[in-house]
């Protein structure tokens, strides 16, 4: 019994999030059928977006984020900025695994609620400075 529920746990994370996941592949499709990277990370998706001399980035041309995260897929402006926020953008990942498409209602009610309170929607978002808090217990054990 307890193997079962250790087997299906996994599945129910991924169906919980599938709404986000989607709306992020949806996103990000063209440039995936049209050649940007994509691996697989510790069960994330991760997508780079082609440099700046690929014809299809002007579609994507100065997107407002350095890594945004939909669900399992995870977007990122090159592979070394995602490399660089792996832990900060997983952390996401498993907000929307806790969350599910609530996560839609809850990442930006919470920057209204800062906002709302004179603070900073993005720096005081409560999943912010979640995401921050798994950085630094990450590099606390290297
Ligand atoms: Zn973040």
């Amino acid at each position: 019994m307890h193997t079962n529920r250790i087997k299906i746990k996994p599945l129910t994370r991924y169906l919980w999030a599938l709404p986000c996941t989607i709306v992020g592949i949806t996103w990000v499709l063209p440039v995936l059928l049209l050649g940007a990277k994509a691996r697989g990370v510790s069960g994330a998706l991760e997508i780079s977006l082609p440099n700046s001399d690929h014809i299809i980035s002007k579609l994507y041309q100065r997107p407002p984020f350095i890594a945004i995260t939909f669900g399992h897929v995870i977007i990122g402006k090159s592979t070394a900025e995602l490399a660089r926020l792996r832990t900060h953008e997983h952390a996401h990942v498993r907000q929307y695994e806790c969350w599910g498409i609530l996560f839609f209602i809850a990442y930006p009610l919470s920057s209204l609620l800062q906002w709302a309170r004179g603070r900073h929607p993005y720096w005081d978002n409560h999943f912010e400075i979640a995401a921050r808090a798994a950085e630094k217990r990450a590099l606390a054990t290297r």
